[in-house]
């Protein structure tokens, strides 16, 4: 059920990228595409959708992610975001999210994203050193990263976002500590950091099964981590979720939607969504979002258990942590879970009567770590 108080955000999958990345498993396409249909289907399902949150249509956030968002032209970025407009009542203090990527960076797009009322960019950065965006297989080298950097930071925008990509297959420390010096001086307001993990069906997977590559190394990952939660420290990031830091209170307010169980209408090809109640899914196959749309959407009512499960791998994630008491649990699951974070290891977790929460060692281990305290 929503709330009266949650906020209420609308995702739009653009599926389009210049070229795959190694390791990346979202759902895309490449190569010159003609976005018409994609267009038109989408403005369908939005249209479609108009009863999605119920009554209320207020939304709070919309959040254009891909593939890659930023090889839309104005235009057509301009007739989805239109759409969502009439279609809903878009809060007058709403974030709206483009991602983009490097390559598609210039001081007139930027500007005339500003102009049409985009006011956040993530930019997916990944690296500046050519070598590791060499081997992610990403369409920019590190000058372009640069360059966009530069533009973004010196344009209208107060509120952006850069990706980086860390504990790669053939980068040491010295290599980290030279993309965050590069991230000192841009100061970004808000930072995602993704340790690189090997998909099934990825280049990159295929690449270690037959050992061109060598796996990635644990040591390596919870080296980086941990050096960039100190990093981070020392530069006055606040570490507010396991990927996610933000200067002065920039926080991602539409990915707080997901991590806080709020409802979210996902649009495009693989979008996902959330009424309070039940998951969503479209397909995964652009021919097929393109000819049905809302038909392809498959659903999924979450149990009891499946909700209380959520909020602990959500809880976890966040350094607010869990409220023991908003878990809703019995007094048998109660004494399981307090048997459970017995199991845990205690210098990854602290805990009391009333509070979950991850060291910060155990955030490298967040997701084990709630698999073994759900229900
Ligand atoms: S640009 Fe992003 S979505 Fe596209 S292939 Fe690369 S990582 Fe995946």
């Amino acid at each position: 059920m929503i709330g009266p108080k949650q906020e209420r955000g609308v995702y739009i999958h653009v599926p389009f990228c210049q070229q795959a990345c190694s390791y990346c498993n979202f759902y895309f396409v490449t190569g010159q595409r003609d976005h018409t249909d994609f267009i038109t289907a989408a403005i369908r399902e939005i249209k479609e959708s108009s009863e999605f949150f119920g009554e209320d249509r207020i939304i709070h956030s919309i959040y254009f992610g891909g593939g890659t968002p930023s090889r839309l032209t104005l235009k057509e970025l301009e007739s989805i975001l239109n759409q969502v407009h009439s279609t809903f009542t878009v809060s007058t203090d709403a974030e709206i999210t483009l991602e983009a990527n490097p390559e598609d960076i210039t001081k007139d797009i930027v500007n005339a994203w500003f102009n049409l009322g985009v006011n956040r960019i993530s930019l997916g950065i990944q690296s500046f050193n050519d070598k590791l965006l060499a081997l992610m297989r990403r369409a920019h080298d590190g000058k372009e990263a640069l360059h966009a950097a530069s533009i973004i930071k010196q344009s209208s925008f107060r509120n952006f976002s850069f990706d980086l990509i860390i504990g790669q297959i053939h980068q040491d420390l010295e290599m980290l500590n030279q993309d965050l010096r590069y991230l000192e001086s841009f100061k970004p307001p808000h930072l995602s950091t993704y340790l690189l993990t090997v998909e099934e069906k990825t280049h990159l997977h295929k690449e270690i099964q037959r050992k061109r590559l060598p796996d990635v190394a644990d040591r390596t990952q919870e080296e980086h981590y941990l050096h960039l939660m100190k990093w981070a420290e020392e530069w006055k990031y606040t570490h507010y979720e396991t990927s996610s830091f933000t200067l002065d209170g920039y926080h991602a307010r539409h990915n707080a939607n997901y991590w806080n169980h709020s409802p979210y209408l996902g649009i495009g090809p693989s979008a996902h969504s959330f009424d309070g109640k039940k998951r969503y899914w479209n397909s995964r196959n652009l021919n097929e979002y393109i000819a049905s749309a809302t038909a392809s959407r498959k659903e999924e009512c979450l149990s009891r258990i499946d909700f209380i499960n959520e909020k602990i791998m959500l809880g976890l994630r966040q350094s607010k942590g869990i409220v023991i008491d908003h878990l809703g649990l019995s007094e048998i699951e109660r004494r399981a879970l307090d048997k459970s974070l017995q199991a845990v290891n205690p210098l990854h977790i602290e805990y009391d009567s009333r509070k979950i929460r991850l060291s910060n060692e155990g955030k490298l281990y967040a997701d084990g770590i709630a698999s073994t305290l759900f229900l």
